[in-house]
Formats: C-alpha cells, structure tokens, sequence
C-alpha cells in the first residue's frame, strides 16, 4: 500500500520548485518592479491586481484576496485535491513524488491486506445488493406500488436510475434468499 508523503519532501518540493514559472504556465505574467502581474484567474478583473512574489514564492490578489504557495495555486486553479497538487508540483519539476516507507511488519502488513480485502469484498456485496434493489423495481409482481410511490413523489424514471432507488417486496427475508451463502441470517448473530 502507499505510503504518506512526507512533510519534509512537501518542504523540499516547494523550495525546488519556482510559483512564477508553474503559474506563467497558466496564467501569462509580466515582470513588474521586484514581482510579476496578471489579472487575477479567480475573480473578475479588468487592471491586474494579482501578483506574484518569486522572493517569497507566494501569490496575492489584492481584489479578491486569493493568497497561497504553489500547491495551493494548484488545488485552486487546476481544481485540485492536495495529494493530486502535490503529484502534480513534482511531476512539472520533474521530480518523482517519495512515498513514506510503510513500517508495519510482515504480520501487520498482512492483516492490513485483509481489512483492504475485507473493505473491498463489503463495497462488492453492498453494490450486488444494491443492484438487486434496483432489480427488483422492474420485476417484482407488486413493483407497481413501489413504482406508483416513487411517481406520486415527482420522482422520475431518471432521477431513480441516477440515485439507485430500489425495491423489495414486503417480505422480510428477500433479500437474504438471493445473498443468503454470503450473509448470515439475523436469527444466527443473535445467538
Ligand atoms: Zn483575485
């Protein structure tokens, strides 16, 4: 599994990296006394009010107070997460993203495994499930009251396939008579 990325490689990355270079890439900057301008990518603007300090490797608006370092010029304008920004600082450095080692030993990293298998195994069932629900919506014999509910509701056939709506007839163990070899009936976890 992946491991974090260090703060100190966050650290080295930005000092490697150069905010007037990554950001002229995206928005044209001109030099400007000691910093260099444009008008600003985040708001409106007609004069440039956006600056960019190479010293500080910091940008500023002074319109609409957008402020930051490279990483969060990144998540900002690209629309970034910070992993994803991060990914993409070093890869326009040409630098490779280090990952922390994970330290876990041989017997935790297997249990580990199992929880990722196990979380995964769960998503599958819960998709399988879901997908049976929305089955169950066009083929069950009483689907009609299910459908007339959904439509009194101003529910649409799209909407319904958008958000997954499904449904099971009024019988308590439906659903356990299709995925019964893979979940336990409530009757045995109450023992
Ligand atoms: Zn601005």
């Amino acid at each position: 599994m992946a491991g974090r990325i260090s703060r100190q490689f966050i650290d080295d990355l930005l000092a490697r990296a150069d905010i007037v270079d990554l950001i002229d890439g995206r928005v044209p900057l001109k030099k400007a006394g000691k910093n260099y301008q444009a008008c600003c990518p985040f708001h409106n603007e007609k004069s440039p009010s956006f600056t960019v300090s190479q010293d500080k490797q910091f940008y500023h608006c002074f319109g609409c107070g957008e402020h930051g370092n490279a990483i969060s010029f990144l998540m900002e304008f690209d629309r970034l997460d910070f992993v994803d920004a991060v990914e993409e600082l070093a890869s326009h450095c040409g630098i490779e993203v280090v990952r922390e080692e994970n330290n876990a030993s041989p017997r935790q990293q297997r249990q580990q495994q199992l929880a990722y298998q196990q979380k995964q195994d769960d998503y599958e069932l819960m998709n399988q499930v879901s997908r049976f629900y929305q089955q169950q919506l066009k083929t069950a014999v009483d689907k009609e009251t299910a459908i007339n509910y959904l439509k009194s509701r101003g529910l649409s056939g799209e909407i319904v396939k958008r958000f997954g709506i499904g449904y099971i007839s009024d019988a308590w163990d439906g659903m356990m008579k299709v995925f019964s070899p893979k979940v336990k009936p409530i009757s045995n976890s109450l023992n």
